[in-house]
């Protein structure tokens, strides 16, 4: 075999693996937004046997031939490829080393635990839930042990989400966090000028919320013929490829705010898959680089543009005219506080901006002793509510409101949560350096958002996962994660939106 023909190989493996996600994608997508309602059961079986063909296609020897015959000739590939073959490889190496029955049980144990998980939320009983999250995090464990024998299991899992991150960086980078936030917090209840956010909560119609969301995406640059929005129960983005992107929101009712801060956020997402290289196009390397740097894309947007005093005097007026008897004699200023209003809460998905990476802290000292068998998952709902205490000062009522409250541990996703909070602090630093290069909040404020998307496209979108996290940081910021930039940023917020001395 020739180099040019292991590489003519190689694009055809890439391509095929492509239109399998591609469909298994559309399925699910359709799955959620327009197909009717007790449509699942057919559903289960053409995506189980999508996954089976999409799982022979790749996790068979003829591929680990193909890799490692590319691997003994990187002196003739491009730079693009070598990383190509290097993921794909790393990859391999992970799906290669779990026997396939237990791959396929795992699939199974992980589909019953999702309908367990739903009940026993919906009925309020963790210990029907229990036993399959004993199972999920003793697979784990193994599948760890399979993976890298020499590291802590957590660690793997958290390289599975983050490439690079382990225990000892998210321990300093939590009790940075910890030592800053948690007495900022206890200002802001002792001290902090009130802030009434009643106006936000009445009747907003959802013709006009509809409206809102054309008109932030039209702001946020979003190509339309490149990404449409639906509405789901959980808002999310998916992207077939760069020319395919889907966002998702859910309009309250009640609560106008919610969705505007999914379109925001999803937005974020969306403008990152919209900006990928082409030449990375079906390939591994198109799409964001890990979950931390996409949700940083996210964050950014939705946080610190979004909820930015800058940002909510742009998009004031149109607030107005869409909503004008709801906001009578309500100012700018006090629409921004309102939106930025510190309350420590049971629910993570509706933390404010400071108080949110609270939440993740509990969860991860959950998932450290967890992996660690330092305690028992019977424990858990007690430990969940000692933490809650600990962390944000509030009593949980119930393990709906408590530990059964996020579908991750159900997917099996340990080691997901700390990418969000490593996301947010990623941004802080991104927006930090982008500061040095442009007046954002005078971009925000004149509503011109195109010269921040193209500053973040040359400098991480168009990579796409051709680099990792630190490299990113490193290209878009000249240095290497620092999360001071994440503590400073929140306390200088919340400390002019509260009066802090
Ligand atoms: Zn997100």
């Amino acid at each position: 075999m020739t180099v040019q023909e292991a590489l003519k190989q190689l694009t055809e493996l890439e391509k095929t693996r492509h239109a399998y996600e591609h469909a298994i994608g559309l399925i699910y997508c359709d799955a959620v937004t327009a197909a009717p309602e007790d449509s699942g059961r057919g559903r289960g079986e053409t995506l189980g046997t999508l996954s089976g063909l999409s799982y022979e296609v790749f996790a068979n020897p003829q591929v680990g031939g193909l890799l490692a015959f590319l691997r003994e000739h990187s002196g003739e590939l491009t730079p693009l490829q070598n990383r190509q073959v290097e993921m794909l490889n790393r990859e391999y190496e992970r799906i290669s080393k779990v026997p396939q029955a237990e791959y396929v049980q795992y699939a199974q144990l992980l589909n019953e635990a999702d309908t367990v998980w739903h009940r026993a939320k919906r009925d309020n009983d963790f210990p029907s839930f229990a036993p399959c999250l004993k199972q999920i995090v003793e697979t784990q464990r193994r599948f760890a042990g399979y993976f890298d024998p020499a590291r802590d299991p957590y660690d793997v899992s958290l390289d599975e989400y983050e490439r690079g991150l382990d225990q000892a960086q998210l321990d300093r980078f939590f009790s940075a966090l910890r030592e800053k936030l948690a007495p900022l917090v206890h200002r802001i209840q002792a001290e902090g000028a009130p802030v009434d956010d009643s106006f936000l909560h009445q009747e907003f119609p959802i013709a006009q919320q509809r409206a809102l969301s054309d008109y932030l995406m039209e702001l946020m640059t979003i190509d339309r013929s490149h990404c449409s929005i639906g509405e789901t129960e959980h808002p999310f983005t998916t992207n077939f490829n760069k020319y395919d992107v889907r966002i998702t929101t859910k309009y309250h009712l009640d609560d106008m705010t919610n969705s505007l801060f999914s379109v925001v956020h999803e937005g974020g997402h969306a403008l990152y898959e919209l900006h990928t290289g082409d030449e990375l196009m079906n390939t591994c390397l198109a799409g964001g680089a890990t979950m931390g740097i996409h949700e940083s894309q996210s964050r950014l947007f939705e946080n610190m543009i979004g909820r930015s005093e800058a940002f909510v005097e742009r998009i004031f007026p149109k607030l107005l005219e869409l909503f004008p008897e709801q906001l009578k004699g309500v100012t700018p200023r006090q629409f921004y506080r309102a939106i930025n209003k510190c309350e420590p809460s049971l629910i993570r998905i509706e933390a404010d901006e400071l108080t949110y990476p609270l939440h993740i802290m509990v969860r991860y000292d959950i998932e450290k002793l967890l992996f660690a068998g330092e305690i028992s998952i019977d424990e858990l709902p007690r430990i969940w509510a000692e933490k809650m205490k600990e962390y944000l000062g509030v009593e949980v009522p119930d393990d709906r409101r408590g530990v059964l409250q996020d579908s991750h541990w159900s997917g099996g996703s340990l080691g997901y949560f700390p990418s969000y909070a490593i996301g947010s602090a990623y941004a802080a630093q991104i927006v930090d350096a982008m500061s040095r290069d442009l007046d954002v909040p005078a971009l925000v404020r004149e509503g011109n958002l195109a010269p921040i998307v193209e500053w973040l496209t040359q400098r991480i979108y168009q990579y796409g996962k051709a680099k990792d996290p630190d490299e990113l940081l490193r290209i878009a910021t000249g240095k290497s994660f620092d999360p001071t930039y994440y503590t400073d940023y929140l306390t200088r917020k919340y400390s002019a939106i509260y009066n802090l001395k």
